[in-house]
């Protein structure tokens, strides 16, 4: 059976490598794009992409009315990906989100209405399985190591801060590590943001520079040594094989998944 795609975010760094991916795959179909610009343009038409006729809309509704498509990939920015995912489960395609930062509450929102329409729906801030394995095993680690940092490291023109990865990582510790305020009761800050963001006493750091892509750094400090849980993404093919992963198993669905690890077997 053939899965017909929509991808949202074509020309992004994202959006370009899914089409790459989609279009590889021989049970996959790209059927549309949805950018901000390019109405009524193909994909042939627009420099670096790839030379298909694939039709592109600027107005998701009228894609979903136009075009039959079974799941909508979204890799754009938090505001249009929460708009886009409410009518992709409205007209019934289910949406994979990559697209990182969207809050707790447009995450509830989508959980409802994925429940009212009985579709399937995955949120998911990393789609790099050795990244998903990195948060399993620092959720193990912090049973037994309650002192944590977290630092996550990315390419200069990622928009949120800290990355959707470090906030589930503090998430998932969170379930096993015991409530902890950590480092000195009376530490204090020299120069504001010293010691990055706070969640539930860990801590988290956010490092932009150009060159990387998406790396982060988990360690745990106990009495007489550390353990580090490293990941590296190096580029962005490594997020495919669980975009592609997520394709096959969302079809199945009929409800909310947020998190990879939740559909891996
Ligand atoms: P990017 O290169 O900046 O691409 C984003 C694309 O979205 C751009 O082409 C942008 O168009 C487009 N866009 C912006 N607003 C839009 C709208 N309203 N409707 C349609 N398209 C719109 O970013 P990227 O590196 O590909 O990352 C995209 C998202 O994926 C980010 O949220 C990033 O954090 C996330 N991400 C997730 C994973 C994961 O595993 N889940 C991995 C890597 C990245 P313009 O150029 O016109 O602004």
């Amino acid at each position: 059976m053939s899965i017909n795609v929509i991808i949202a975010g074509p020309r992004g760094k994202m959006g370009s490598e899914a089409i790459q991916m989609v279009t590889n795959e021989p049970n996959f179909e790209l059927v549309a794009c949805v950018d901000r610009i390019n109405n009524g343009k193909t994909l042939q038409d627009i420099d670096g992409l790839p030379d298909l006729a694939v039709p592109i809309f600027e107005d998701i509704n009228e894609c979903f009315e136009k075009i039959q498509a079974d799941v909508f990939i979204d890799l754009t920015v938090p505001k249009a990906a929460f708009e886009h995912a409410k009518q992709a489960l409205n007209h019934q395609v289910r949406p994979i989100i990559g697209t990182s930062g969207l809050t707790d509450e447009q995450l509830e929102v989508l959980r409802q209405i994925a429940k009212e329409v009985k579709t399937g729906c995955v949120v998911a801030p990393n789609f790099a399985v050795g990244a998903v394995l990195m948060m399993q095993f620092a959720k193990m680690a912090a049973k037994h190591f309650p002192d944590v940092e977290i630092i996550e490291k990315h390419h200069d023109q990622k928009l949120d801060a800290p990355s959707g990865s470090a906030v589930k990582t503090a998430q998932l510790i969170k379930e096993t590590r015991e409530a902890k305020h950590q480092g000195h009761p009376k530490e204090e800050e020299t120069i504001a943001g010293a010691r990055g963001a706070e969640m539930d006493g860990m801590h988290i750091h956010s490092v932009r520079l150009p060159g990387l892509v998406a790396h982060q750094e988990v360690l745990f400090g106990g009495s007489g040594q550390t353990l580090t849980i490293k990941h590296d993404s190096y580029n962005r093919e490594s997020f495919m094989a669980g975009i592609k992963f997520a394709i096959n198993k969302v079809i199945n669905l009929d409800e909310f998944v947020y998190g990879l690890e939740n559909i891996l077997e």
